[in-house]
């Protein structure tokens, strides 16, 4: 195992669109937790060098200083490679000069930053509390720290929210110089604000405009999966370990892991995660689930899937495989040098093409 992701889940406040597992901060709940977080990771953890770890959540930078380094005393049992790739997630509103240096003096080398819009509409409609001179005030003090690896997310697809919108949010994003962005067009889930106000999502037509121009505007960035954009260098390893479906730890409320043969998910319950009952449910991945998700998470990537790679490591050669070949012969996949990839024009209705490799015997 080459990876942890760790869920810190507590949010000061609730955003509107939010269906993540989190929680309210809160003092005592946050001590104990950080108690079976540490217990939970020593129960699993087996002593191998990470090249990747993600703290995420939740709003893990809610922490205050003395959770903070609490949090990090705890993960020092985990073993960090040399050029690890180790992110930490945070609100803009924290980001303070005491919290760079804790995450600078624990390894952190890489910051994931919940923007999601720099319109003051849309961040009061997402239930947020930033200002877009708040993001460049605060991105620019980290970059002075040293801080070069940050990555943003941003929502597109608000309701109301128009082409000229998602233009000025990626023009700020371009301004910031920044060499990461993740773009996720807001899903209306059950059990939000938004679902129970009973917004309507934007029309297709409209959300498919949107998807377009986010490409057209990013195109000096490398377009490495379905909703992430990097410079060259700056592709999130943590990420591409879920899209190769490569084997990751999951320590925390809800999280997920996946050894090579059990998909374990833990419990969503706070009360059950704090008497230390972490777990919910594994699931034994059949050599057949294996192949299904090789493909499922390998055609995110916008490169594709490495045919020599997916034989080393199945002993599936994807040259010979039949639904491979129906595909490239509609035009939908497409076969450059080693790699089989969807071909571009497919790539925003990709789940018609995913669905192709759902049920089928590999054995
Ligand atoms: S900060 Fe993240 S986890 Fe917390 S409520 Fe907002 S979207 Fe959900």
């Amino acid at each position: 195992m080459k990876s942890a992701y760790i869920h810190i889940p507590f949010c000061k406040t609730i955003c509107s669109y939010c269906d993540f597992c989190k929680v309210y901060a809160n003092e005592k709940w946050i001590n104990e937790y950080l108690s079976s977080l540490e217990l939970e990771i020593k129960n699993k953890y087996k002593g191998e060098v990470l090249d990747t770890i993600y703290i995420g959540g939740g709003t893990p930078s809610c922490l205050n200083n003395n959770e903070l380094k609490k949090l990090f005393s705890i993960l020092n049992i985990l073993k960090k490679s040399s050029d690890i790739e180790f992110t930490f997630e945070c609100n803009i509103e924290d980001i303070n000069i005491d919290k760079i240096n804790i995450l600078k003096n624990n390894n952190v080398n890489r910051i994931s930053i919940g923007v999601q819009s720099f319109i003051k509409k849309n961040i009061e409609f997402l239930n947020r509390h930033h200002t877009k001179e708040e993001v460049f005030e605060k991105i620019e003090l980290l970059k002075q720290n040293g801080f070069d690896n940050i990555n943003i997310d941003l929502i597109y697809a608000i309701p109301f929210e128009t082409l000229e919108d998602l233009e000025y949010d990626l023009d700020c994003f371009l301004e910031l110089d920044i060499p990461h962005i993740s773009t996720y067009s807001l899903i209306i889930e059950e059990n939000t604000k938004l679902f129970i106000d009973k917004y309507e999502p934007i029309s297709d037509e409209l959300d498919y405009e949107m998807y377009k121009l986010i490409n057209v505007k990013l195109s000096n960035y490398h377009h490495y999966e379905i909703s992430n954009f990097a410079k060259i260098g700056y592709e999130s390893k943590h990420n591409l370990t879920y899209w190769n479906n490569n084997l990751y730890y999951g320590f925390g409320l809800n999280a997920v892991g996946y050894d090579g043969i059990n998909r374990y998910t833990n419990t969503k319950n706070l009360t059950k995660y704090l008497k230390n009952n972490w777990l919910q449910e594994k699931e034994e991945i059949t050599f057949n689930q294996q192949i299904e998700n090789a493909f499922i998470l390998g055609f995110r990537k916008i490169d594709g899937i490495n045919i020599e790679e997916f034989k080393n490591k199945y002993n599936l050669d994807l040259n010979n495989n039949q639904i491979v070949n129906k595909l490239i012969k509609q035009g939908r996949l497409v076969k450059e040098g080693n790699f089989i990839k969807i071909k571009e024009e497919y790539i925003y209705t990709s789940n018609n093409i995913l669905i192709e490799f759902i049920e089928v015997n590999y054995e």
